[in-house]
């Protein structure tokens, strides 16, 4: 009898994390299991707000997939999924089909736009390692284009960000480190310079502790971040956005809108007709698909439920790692012929935001975090995945080891 195919469609946190743990774990023979990714690398998507200001070159937040997949035991395909026929256990790449016994589908985020005009047309978003280059040589561009223009346009350097929930936050933090140095690369004068919040909430970072948005808000409008809450981003023409503020409407010119309001699923899990709950596969307790026994579902594209607050828990890499463990072990109670399969048990350590390279709030194991500890405690995190992902070779290789700036 020839062994069960397993398939993992997207090697981010849930999808490498699912192969790396079955690499670990299954012995000779005992499945065939191919990842498949568009990219040959594997990123970090919670970095990518620092590859996207410029504060970060991308490749310190990305890693090659051969360098922590063994191609030996996993079959690793480059191609771009297109869709999955669940009723015919069949994936269809760019450049052919696949088929399996076992789906683990961990596609990952696309920024939701929620048909506001003009933002698919003309703003950015902070979605995976092309979409940060373009941000990051797009405002640059901008400030070298500004002296070389008769007639100055103040659009070039007023910086719009849509959101100001953890990745607007973390974005224009890295701003405020980046804005200064370009200036100077570009002799721009500072104050010329605008980073616009825009927010839809009443206050930035909605839900999160009192103390920790104050202090986030000080330390960032300290360093020039302008915020505007209670105001819904309604419209991005090629000229700038137009918000609403207490029943009216604004403008502000703008060459650059970086939209950081909100993700989704990614659409080819709502396209492949699977039941969708917020564009999500609301996923049983052990993490499957609920008509499809053999399909599984990691990270964002998975929506698990906190019974105690009503709410899913929120898309985030932390949850997303701790469902590759969970579905990982899954798989192989399944090969081995064990019925009994793991459920679901998520452990919410905290969270912790950046607000700049040196500065960060967080909420961890129930305490408020300011300032240089928080910093440390983000950067611990990041490591502490790179240690698991690929050992302290890969931890030193690509970790944030400068825990003292
Ligand atoms: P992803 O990490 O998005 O990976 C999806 C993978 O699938 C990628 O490799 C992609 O290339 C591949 N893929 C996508 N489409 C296709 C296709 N059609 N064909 C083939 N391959 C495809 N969470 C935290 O817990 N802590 C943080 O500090 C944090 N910071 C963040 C900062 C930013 C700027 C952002 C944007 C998010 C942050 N998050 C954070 C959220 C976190 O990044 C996501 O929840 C996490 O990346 C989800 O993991 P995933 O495995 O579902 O998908
Ligand atoms: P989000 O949904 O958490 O925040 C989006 C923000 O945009 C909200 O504050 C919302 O009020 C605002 N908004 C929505 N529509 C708007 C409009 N038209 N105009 C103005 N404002 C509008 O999205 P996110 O920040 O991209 O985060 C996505 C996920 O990634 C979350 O689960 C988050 O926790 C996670 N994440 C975590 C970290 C971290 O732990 N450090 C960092 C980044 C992201």
């Amino acid at each position: 009898m020839s062994s069960p195919k397993i398939v993992i469609l997207g090697a981010g946190y849930g999808g490498i994390i699912t192969a790396v743990r079955l690499q670990k774990k299954l012995r000779a023979n005992e499945a065939e299991v191919t990842l498949v990714n568009k990219n040959e690398y594997h990123y970090q998507s919670t970095a990518l707000h620092e590859s996207s200001a410029g504060t970060l070159h991308h490749d310190r937040t990305r890693v090659k997939i051969k360098d922590v997949v063994n191609f030996n035991k996993i079959n690793f395909v480059q191609a771009e999924v297109i869709s999955i026929q669940p009723d015919e256990k069949k994936v269809t790449l760019a450049n052919g089909d696949l088929e399996y016994d076992y789906l683990v589908i961990g596609l990952g985020f696309e920024s939701a736009t929620f048909g506001i005009p003009g933002l698919k047309e003309y703003a950015f978003s902070i979605t995976n390692i092309n979409s940060a280059r373009l941000i990051r040589e797009h405002i640059e561009y901008n400030f070298a284009k500004f002296h070389n223009e008769v007639e100055k346009q103040q659009s070039r350097l007023n910086i719009v960000v849509g959101g100001a929930g953890f990745t607007g936050i973390e974005f224009v933090g890295e701003l405020a480190n980046r804005i200064p140095e370009l200036c100077k690369e570009y002799d721009i004068d500072r104050a010329q310079v605008r980073i616009i919040n825009v927010e839809g909430a009443p206050t930035i970072m909605p839900g999160f502790h009192p103390d920790l948005i104050e202090y986030a808000q000080n330390s960032l409008e300290a360093r020039g971040v302008e915020f505007i809450t209670g105001a819904m981003l309604q419209e991005c023409t090629p000229e700038g956005i137009i918000y609403e503020k207490d029943g009216e409407k604004h403008e502000i010119p703008t060459k650059t809108l970086v939209w950081a309001a909100g993700v989704k699923a990614n659409s080819i899990v709502e396209e492949s007709g699977f039941e969708t709950n917020r564009g999500k596969i609301e996923v049983t307790p052990e993490l499957r698909a609920p008509d499809y026994d053999d399909v599984f579902v990691v990270g964002d594209c998975a929506l698990v439920m906190n019974e105690e607050t009503g709410n899913p828990y929120p898309p985030t890499a932390q949850i997303a790692i701790q469902h590759a463990d969970t579905v990982a072990d899954n798989l192989l109670r399944i090969i081995r012929g064990n019925d009994e399969l793991k459920t679901f048990e998520p452990v919410i350590r905290g969270t912790v935001a950046s607000l700049g390279h040196n500065d960060a709030v967080g909420e961890v194991f129930g305490r408020n975090l300011y300032g240089w500890p928080a910093t440390v405690m983000k950067k611990a995190i990041d490591n502490r995945y790179l240690l698991k992902l690929g050992g302290l070779g890969l931890m030193f290789k690509k970790g944030k080891l400068n825990v003292f700036y």
